[in-house]
């Protein structure tokens, strides 16, 4: 039985005073009956870990740099996150292959610096509204997981993987539940066939997540919890989709 995992992503969002007020109400509605953590902008991370310290609530980065260390200005290192604390990093998000021109190469790169530090990378797959609709949404998530799982090889059931249509985010159009569960299918089948355990690992949707409709997509036998942005940012909406999850 895999937990439910429920992941906010604050993407460019927050100010001291309104982060301490969300986490506050996030701690304060505890417990959770599945695993929750909050990915967060750089300068947020300590006040963040301060904040989460002593609670089940977990944190994590939107991002991290393939590279160890070196002349990479503005680029943040898997393992200075990891001295923070720092459990989880969000790596291939849609905006960061979009406006960052992040190859399917560099999101795996990014994945496997995570890991060697420990930290588990969630690794966004997912297609546009013009690749859904020239049929072709199978193969290009498939070959977006290809990638990760080739560069890691036998470190890829490390990972978690969520699958958020491009069209779905932020836009408030949601995949339907079948075609969420239709998509998780083929990642975990491929995850099985590479690692041998795609029945343990937790695969999320993303894509305008909402209190109202979490717990029908929830309920998909393959979708194991959510990737949740703009909802994750209203207290009284994310602790409804965390308890949607379990
Ligand atoms: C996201 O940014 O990962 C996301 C799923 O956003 P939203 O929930 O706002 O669609």
């Amino acid at each position: 039985m895999r937990r439910k995992l429920v992941v906010g992503n604050w993407k460019m969002h927050g100010s001291h005073a309104a982060n301490a007020e969300l986490l506050a109400a996030v701690i304060g509605a505890r417990p959770y009956g599945c695993d929750l953590a909050v990915c967060v902008p750089y300068p947020y991370l300590t006040e963040t870990a301060a904040s989460l310290a002593g609670s089940d609530v977990r944190w994590g980065a939107q991002d991290c740099s393939a590279h160890e260390q070196g002349a990479y200005t503005g680029e943040v290192s898997a393992a200075m996150l990891r001295e923070f604390g720092c459990r989880y990093a969000i790596v291939g998000h849609s905006e960061r292959r979009a406006y960052h021109a992040e190859s399917d190469l560099l999101v795996a790169q990014k994945a496997q610096a995570a890991l060697a530090t420990g930290i588990t990378p969630i690794v966004c797959v997912g297609e546009t509204l013009a690749q859904r609709e020239a049929g072709e949404t199978d193969l290009v998530v498939k070959r977006q997981l290809a990638a990760v799982i080739h560069l890691l090889a036998h470190c890829a059931g490390e990972i978690v993987v969520a699958y958020e249509p491009v069209w779905a985010i932020g836009t408030g159009r949601t995949a339907t539940p079948e075609q969420a569960q239709a998509v998780h299918a083929v990642l975990r089948a491929q995850l099985q066939a590479a690692t041998g355990h795609g029945e343990r690992m937790r695969i999320l949707y993303g894509g305008s997540v909402k209190a109202d409709n979490a717990a029908t997509l929830f309920a998909q036998a393959d979708i194991d919890g959510g990737l949740i942005g703009g909802a994750s940012l209203k207290a009284a909406d994310f602790i409804a989709i965390a308890r949607a999850a379990g």
